[in-house]
C-alpha cells in the first residue's frame, strides 16, 4: 500500500507540519487526542495526500513556517 500523508494546519503556533499517516502524532489525520475539542482549538488535519499534495497543501496554507514531522519524516 503506498504511503499516505497529512499535514496538521496548527493556527496557535502559525505553522504547518507535514505527518505519515500513520504517524503517532497524525493516526490517519485523527490526531493524538482523536474526538477531543482541544485539537480543534489549536489547528486542523488536511488529508490523506500524496507527498507532493501535502507538501503543496502545507504551503497553500499560508503558514509562517512548513516542516516535516520530526519523528516520522525524520531524514536518515
Ligand atoms: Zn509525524
Amino acid at each position: 500500500m503506498r504511503m499516505k500523508y497529512h499535514v496538521y494546519e496548527n493556527w496557535l503556533h502559525d505553522k504547518a507540519i507535514i505527518h505519515k499517516s500513520d504517524c503517532v502524532y497524525c493516526k490517519d489525520g485523527k490526531g493524538m487526542f482523536p474526538g477531543r475539542q482541544y485539537n480543534k482549538k489549536n489547528g486542523q488535519w488536511w488529508g490523506p495526500f500524496t507527498y507532493t499534495q501535502a507538501a503543496v497543501k502545507a504551503i497553500k496554507t499560508g503558514k509562517f513556517r512548513v516542516n516535516e514531522c520530526s519523528i516520522c519524516l525524520k531524514r536518515k
